[in-house]
């Protein structure tokens, strides 16, 4: 492709910014990224509080975070912030040490069990599953893999038939019975439905075991994860200030129209022309949301296929607290309530973060999730204010609520349509209407997997 290109990222997200960052080193200069907010970093956002920055979105990496590792190469930073440690919780508030044998001696055969199983589990990986962990979702419903090994920091592209990769569309808890490994999903509900990625019975395997591969998962349970001092939102405001053309900020999109080979952009009330857009904004929102964020398809000339597609799309209630507490209140670390981690529970506190071990002078925040597919959506106030006499039960209630955010999070399709091949028909329309579509949908909802997933995009396009 012609390196003059204009191209136009929407979105200054992780995704939007190693976009710009991947084509920029590929020797693409002419880009413009366009972010609606007056900030860049999308749901890595921390703010400020008595000094230092706590995290109102993502958290935390893994040392296989090879693309945010990327960025920060490009950047001269690194992960230095304070290390993570937690502990559990049951629902009434007592600590608990759900997987000590001592503590639990009643539960020994099942944690032997569990044990195996997470054995087999990681060798059925390796095996029946070869190919399962690349990035991205091509080819899966068709029995194939195709993408970039994440097995090291090369990431060599690899590629391969392999039927049973079908399996992955079942929802997970149905994988897990399939392949008698059921009692895995005890270890990997805490850092999957708590950190509000939806219910085992809901989503499909594909996303949980392409984000919680055997290897990440093995870094939770050792608790050998990446923070950043200055908050996560530091890496992407880094990597914008590092690139040729940092994000436009507040820059509303009234319209998109393709046509001629070209792509017109109405962006507060100015036309541009572009020859080529990305879009790593949500593509599609089904109902009003408070933030104003609309899905692509409603400032897009959206063709039929991309609204036939992009309307199977659902996402997470996700909802964050960030509370203050009265010095005596504070928890003593951060802490996971399993009980409240099933769909039963819908809106409950799932997990709560302590971030500094060195002060009680900073803010707790509280994560909980009030949807699920098959049970009505809890009203937003209403999981407040469950999440508030959660706290109360915890022992650690709070005295001012100073900030809250109901996030657009994870956007996913379901099995049904994950085993139609939702994803082998997306991927077969890039660049068809001189569009790309790259984010979370297209891989996975964090950090890492939004940025490789615009690593191999600009690798396999531009
Ligand atoms: C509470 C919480 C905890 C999380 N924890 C972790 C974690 O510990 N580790 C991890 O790796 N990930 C975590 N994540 C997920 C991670 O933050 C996201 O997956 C990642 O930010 C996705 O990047 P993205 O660029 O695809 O989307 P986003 O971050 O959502 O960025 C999209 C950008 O597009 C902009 N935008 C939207 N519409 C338009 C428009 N019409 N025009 C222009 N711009 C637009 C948005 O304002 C935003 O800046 C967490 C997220 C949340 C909310």
């Amino acid at each position: 492709m012609d390196k003059n290109i204009r191209i136009c990222i929407v979105g200054g997200g992780p995704a939007g910014l190693s976009a710009g960052m991947y084509l920029e080193q590929k020797g693409y200069t002419n880009y413009t990224i366009l972010e609606r907010l007056d900030r860049v970093g999308g749901k890595c956002w921390s703010p400020h509080y008595n000094g230092r920055r706590y995290e109102m979105g993502a958290i935390m990496g893994v040392p296989s975070y090879y693309a945010v590792h990327d960025v920060e190469e490009f950047c001269g930073i690194t992960h230095d912030g304070p290390k993570l440690n937690r502990n559990y919780k049951d629902g009434r508030g007592n600590v608990i040490e759900p997987f000590e044998p001592k503590k639990n001696i009643l539960k020994i055969p099942r944690l032997l069990k569990m044990k195996k199983q997470i054995k087999k589990l990681g060798e059925l990986l390796e095996t029946k599953y070869q190919g399962y962990d690349v990035n991205g979702h091509r080819g899966v419903s068709e029995g194939r893999f195709e993408g970039f090994s994440q097995k090291s920091a090369k990431r060599e592209p690899i590629s391969g038939v392999n039927p049973n990769l079908k399996d992955l569309a079942l929802p997970f808890n149905e994988f897990c019975k399939k392949n008698g490994v059921e009692l895995t999903q005890d270890v990997w509900i805490g850092p999957y439905t708590s950190f509000g990625y939806g219910y085992f019975d809901e989503i499909p395997a594909a996303y949980v075991l392409k984000y919680l591969d055997f290897q990440t998962t093995m870094n939770f349970v050792k608790v050998n994860l990446w923070t950043w001092k200055n908050g996560t939102q530091f890496i992407w405001e880094s990597l914008n200030d590092h690139l040729k053309n940092p994000a436009r900020l507040n820059s509303k999109i009234e319209k998109v129209e393709r046509k001629d080979g070209k792509v017109y952009v109405t962006v507060n009330g100015q036309v541009e022309e572009y020859d080529k857009i990305i879009v790593t904004a949500p593509l599609y929102i089904p109902n009003k949301r408070a933030d104003g964020q609309i899905g692509m398809v409603d400032y897009f000339d959206a063709r039929q296929d991309e609204k036939d597609l992009f309307s199977k799309i659902d996402y997470e209630r996700y909802d964050v607290l960030a509370v203050e507490t009265k010095p005596e209140d504070h928890p003593e670390i951060s802490y996971y309530v399993f009980d409240n981690m099933v769909p039963e529970k819908l809106g409950h506190l799932m997990v709560y973060y302590r971030r500094w071990k060195d002060t009680k002078d900073q803010v707790i925040t509280t994560y909980s999730l009030r949807k699920h597919k098959n049970s009505a959506e809890i009203p937003y106030e209403t999981c407040k204010k469950m999440v508030l006499d959660d706290l109360k039960t915890m022992h650690n209630p709070a005295s001012n609520v100073i900030n809250e955010w109901s996030v657009y999070y994870f956007p996913h399709v379901f099995s049904e349509d994950y085993a139609a091949g939702w994803y082998e028909k997306v991927e077969a329309m890039q660049g068809k209407y001189d569009t790309y579509y790259a984010g979370e949908i297209m891989s996975f909802g964090d950090m890492d997997e939004t940025a490789e997933y615009s690593r191999e995009l600009v690798e396999r396009f531009f």
